[in-house]
């Protein structure tokens, strides 16, 4: 049941890149990393894909807009600093819907640059990205108009938060403030 709308996230991603070549330009290699985002701070991006009563909510940041830094946490003070992000994506209310109900199903967190989880992760120079995955249940899904994303206001370094989005109807993109959060898909 997962993959199709992994392919469908997959494929809005790729269509990001190529409809938005001028984010990429710090990274001029495109193709030896064409999975690559563009990294801006200040800046996140956010795909939905709506299928049927399913709804799929990708979120990727710059660590810098999340924690405050790009680099594996050292002392209790940073640990903490990540659980209390961690917790903050895990927050049910993080969006919130009109048209339709729709329930959180499930939660992937992905803080591995900036915390060891278990395995080890060779550490990178540079920046480093936080990734979140959530899934909904809709209960009509084709009635759902609105998605309100309190991502903003949570983590107030993410000034803009760049959307893309997906029904099996049509496909849009906006960019969101913290005072304008609202994203319509109908
Ligand atoms: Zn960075």
């Amino acid at each position: 049941m997962l993959k199709p709308y992994c392919l469908i996230v997959a494929l809005l991603v790729s269509s990001m890149l190529i409809a938005a070549p001028q984010l990429h330009s710090n990274n001029s290699d495109k193709q030896s990393e064409p999975a690559q985002q563009s990294h801006l701070h200040g800046t996140a991006q956010l795909t939905l894909a709506l299928e049927g009563n399913a709804l799929e909510i990708s979120f990727e940041s710059p660590a810098a807009n999340i924690v405050g830094f790009e680099h594996k946490a050292t002392d209790e003070k940073q640990i903490k600093v990540v659980k209390q992000a961690k917790q903050k994506l895990q927050a049910a209310d993080l969006f919130s819907f009109s048209g339709s109900d729709c329930s959180l199903k499930k939660t992937e967190i992905d803080m591995s640059s900036v915390i060891e989880e278990g395995h080890q992760h060779n550490d990178r120079e540079g920046h480093s990205e936080i990734s979140a995955n959530y899934r909904y249940e809709c209960s009509t899904g084709e009635k759902l108009e609105t998605v309100s994303v309190n991502l903003m206001s949570r983590f107030p370094a993410v000034k803009t938060l760049e959307v893309r989005w997906l029904t099996y109807r049509q496909q849009g993109a906006t960019k969101l403030k913290a005072q304008s959060n609202l994203i319509r898909i109908r």
